[in-house]
């Protein structure tokens, strides 16, 4: 008898961690760093599940359209899905901002955290804002922006995932107007195409177990843990136990209510998209063990995950969002700033908004956290201090936000009347 994946990846998961925490960081075994090792196994995973990602998502949403049909039915699944994004993320930051009011993270012993904390800023977070660059731009013009990209092609190679499905929506929607002849050559074409990326996520997945080791044990490797839960280790815990209740609480309540599905199905069916998320920090990389386990785990049609999918990768966002939230009202805490009602709101808003323009890579959420902090007039330098958590809630929160976009595929295929393996 096999192991079922998920078990593999969690115990994959399990002995990263400890072997990430037994060892230094500058161990080595025959005289290579074990941290390269780690990196190596890790990057290669990582590299294979993205070099599926723009045939895959092109060839999904094009097949997804060619099912979809006419426009009044795009117009109403795409309405449908954009306001399930809208409303989960919302609750998202409702329940980040509820906690951390209550919580107060920033404050130790009744006074702003500021002085304890030592706030800095060091050239590691320079450093990785520059990596992020444009790819974590915030801003909501530049969303539409990118949407319609001048070259197609550059955007694919890019990873410029919006556009890519804009471009799939538009190709998918005009190939069904042309005549039968060629029109049945293209969606045999594109289903093949389609069909032939889904089996290589398959082959990819099988490996996933050494590619997560990989990525868990070099973040395990890296962190201090100690150091983690003296200084902010209150923020930790309230972010963690916002995204807990969000996935917990307020998303099992959507499906039940909304797609009339066991919550509990849904986790499992999920689970290896889940560890997987975990793992990587991407919900863009982790999109193809998505879409597969949406497939084939809870037997929701491909016509509605080629399309919800794709887009809940790239625009829904709601651990993203609930920790933007939550860290920006760390920052304002910790600096001992006035919170009126029009500061948090401000927040919430920018919080829902920048969301939508991060990009489902590891750390993206940092270049959106400034945003927020210009609008309310703080330093940057409180970045900083989240650099000491964020690769751990990084890995937490794309967990959420995977789990929040299939939670809509559900929702939209329960709705569209379609039978799934979930009830
Ligand atoms: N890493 C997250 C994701 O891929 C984005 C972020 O919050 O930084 O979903």
């Amino acid at each position: 008898m096999k192991l079922q994946l998920h078990w593999q990846i969690l115990i994959s998961i399990i002995l990263a961690v400890v072997v990430g925490t037994a060892f230094e960081p500058t161990t080595t075994i025959f005289s290579i760093p074990l941290l390269s090792i780690f990196e190596f196994l890790g990057t290669l995973f990582l590299n294979a599940l993205k070099m599926v990602i723009v045939p895959l998502v092109l060839s999904s949403i094009i097949c997804g359209m060619s099912g979809i049909g006419s426009g009044g039915n795009l117009g109403r699944l795409g309405g449908k899905t954009l306001a399930f994004y809208m409303i989960s993320s919302l609750l998202a930051i409702l329940m980040g901002l509820f906690l951390v009011n209550m919580i107060q993270p920033g404050i130790i012993g009744g006074e702003p955290a500021k002085e304890l904390l030592g706030l800095t800023i060091d050239g590691q977070v320079e450093q990785k804002l520059e990596s992020i660059g444009n790819r974590g731009a915030g801003d909501i013009a530049e969303v539409f922006l990118r949407m319609v990209p001048p070259n197609i092609v550059f955007a694919a190679a890019q990873g410029q995932m919006l556009g890519l499905i804009f471009f799939g929506i538009l190709f998918g929607f005009f190939m069904l107007k042309i005549e039968n002849e060629h029109k049945n050559i293209m969606i045999g074409f594109w289903q093949g195409v389609f069909q032939t990326m889904m089996f290589i996520t398959m082959f990819v997945m099988k490996l996933s177990p050494y590619g997560v080791f990989g990525l868990v044990a070099t973040t395990a490797i890296a962190t201090d843990f100690r150091e983690l839960m003296e200084t902010v280790g209150l923020f930790f815990l309230t972010v963690a136990m916002a995204l807990l209740a969000h996935a917990l609480i307020t998303m099992p309540i959507l499906l039940k209510v909304l797609g009339r599905v066991n919550p509990v199905k849904q986790i499992k069916a999920l689970s290896p998209a889940m560890l997987t998320a975990f793992s990587t920090a991407s919900s863009s990389g982790t999109l193809p063990v998505t879409m597969e386990c949406m497939e084939k785990n809870a037997g929701v049609s491909n016509k509605t995950t080629s399309f919800v999918l794709p887009l809940g990768a790239t625009i829904n966002m709601d651990g993203t969002a609930l920790y933007e939230c939550v860290a920006a009202m760390f920052i304002a805490q910790a600096y001992g700033l006035e919170l009126s009602f029009s500061v948090q709101f401000t927040i919430v808003v920018i919080a829902l908004l920048t969301s939508i323009g991060v990009a489902g890579i590891p750390s993206a959420s940092l270049v959106a956290i400034t945003v927020i902090l210009s609008a309310v007039g703080l330093p940057l330098e409180g970045i900083g201090l989240l650099m000491i958590t964020d690769r751990i809630l990084d890995m937490m929160r794309t967990t959420v936000n995977v789990f929040s976009d299939s939670c809509c595929a559900t929702v939209i295929a329960r709705t569209e009347g379609e039978e799934t393996s979930l009830q």
